[in-house]
């Protein structure tokens, strides 16, 4: 159980964001609405279903791909451009309630093309919701344009040049979906096109495939962080570059768990990668389907074992390692030296 100052700690640290996908967070019950409003079939009747129907599906089609069919599925109930805006809106609210102050929004547009929607109608979408968020309630948000991976590259290497007209609002790219059989060194073309463009580098590996896709997206695609990254820990001299080279590895306990990755909280592999000195963060990843960030924390001293000086420690991570959250350092650092004469 947890006392009251881990309560106060979990609560009050101002937080960062590092991973978690717009098209994965749609609130459930907001994407049941814009389905009726935008009369897209959706596999249930009636909202409170929709939880039944993912548990059906993971059942059905165990690990990432079963969650791939459900991510595809739900987002599909966005069409129109205030549609777009009203999710960011709706996730930058549910922000400000866990005091998340800066957050690195994953953008999957992909997922949107495939249905026909014109990339502009999305980005617009997202741009006024960015605006909205943050004079409405305070949070920064910036945009990470991601690639699926199971795409061709000349596909997603038009999607990075496509993001020239997108710079004030997109300031990194990433690369996610199933890794197995679809080796990120295929989108090297757009990798390279990305840091030409002054985007942060990041991407999806080591989550359900091995170490090798880790030293292949440091090494070949030139990536300053690594989302997910459990399988360095098989890697001891893959664990030592990431630390000396100061790779943070944006984990989602939660999301690890669901599809497989991790067997439980006890032995997450991010106590292994702490403990080595590899910089790690703490995000929810998709968390309609998983848990938010406040309960990750929760998660993290209850069930991970965290003291509470190294949950400080990754939360101040997810602003040091962050695209452009270490202005918030000063204020966090703030916030920790009260919080400890708070307790003294
Ligand atoms: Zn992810």
């Amino acid at each position: 159980m947890l006392t009251t100052k881990q309560i106060d700690l979990i609560l009050n640290i101002p937080k960062a964001e590092n991973h978690i996908h717009i098209e994965g967070s749609i609130p459930w019950d907001l994407a049941f609405e814009l389905a009726e409003k935008n009369k897209v079939p959706f596999p249930v009747d009636k909202p409170e279903d929709l939880k039944e129907w993912v548990e059906s599906v993971f059942a059905e089609t165990p690990g990432l791909n079963g969650f791939m069919i459900c991510d595809r599925t739900i987002n599909s109930s966005c069409v129109h451009e205030e549609d777009y805006e009203r999710v960011i809106v709706e996730l930058a609210k549910d922000a400000k309630r866990q005091n998340i102050i800066y957050q690195e929004f994953h953008l999957d547009y992909p997922l949107n093309e495939i249905r026909g929607i014109p990339m502009e109608v999305v980005m617009e979408g997202y741009r006024r919701g960015q605006k909205i968020a943050k004079e409405k309630y305070g949070v920064d948000i910036v945009y990470i344009a991601g690639l699926d991976r199971t795409l061709s590259a000349e596909q997603c290497a038009n999607f990075v040049a496509s993001l020239s007209e997108y710079l004030d609002m997109v300031a990194g790219i990433g690369m996610d979906c199933e890794e197995e059989g679809h080796p990120g060194i295929k989108h090297l073309e757009s990798y390279k096109l990305a840091k030409e463009m002054g985007l942060f580098l990041t991407a999806h590996a080591g989550e359900d495939d091995d170490s090798k896709n880790v030293w292949e997206a440091v090494k070949e695609l030139k990536v300053s962080r690594i989302d997910h990254g459990n399988r360095a820990v098989d890697d001891p001299v893959l664990m030592e570059y990431l630390r000396e080279n100061e790779i943070l590895c944006a984990m989602c306990p939660t999301s690890n768990i669901l599809t497989g990755v991790a067997e439980s909280y006890a032995k997450h592999q991010l106590m292994t990668l702490m403990r080595a000195g590899v910089p790690v963060s703490i995000s929810s990843d998709d968390p309609p389907y998983m848990t938010d960030l406040v309960q990750e924390y929760v998660l993290a001293i209850e069930e991970m074992g965290l003291t509470e000086d190294e949950l400080i420690a990754v939360a101040r991570n997810a602003f040091k390692y962050s695209i452009k959250g270490e202005r918030y350092l000063p204020l966090f650092d703030t916030w920790v030296a009260d919080f400890h004469a708070r307790w003294q």
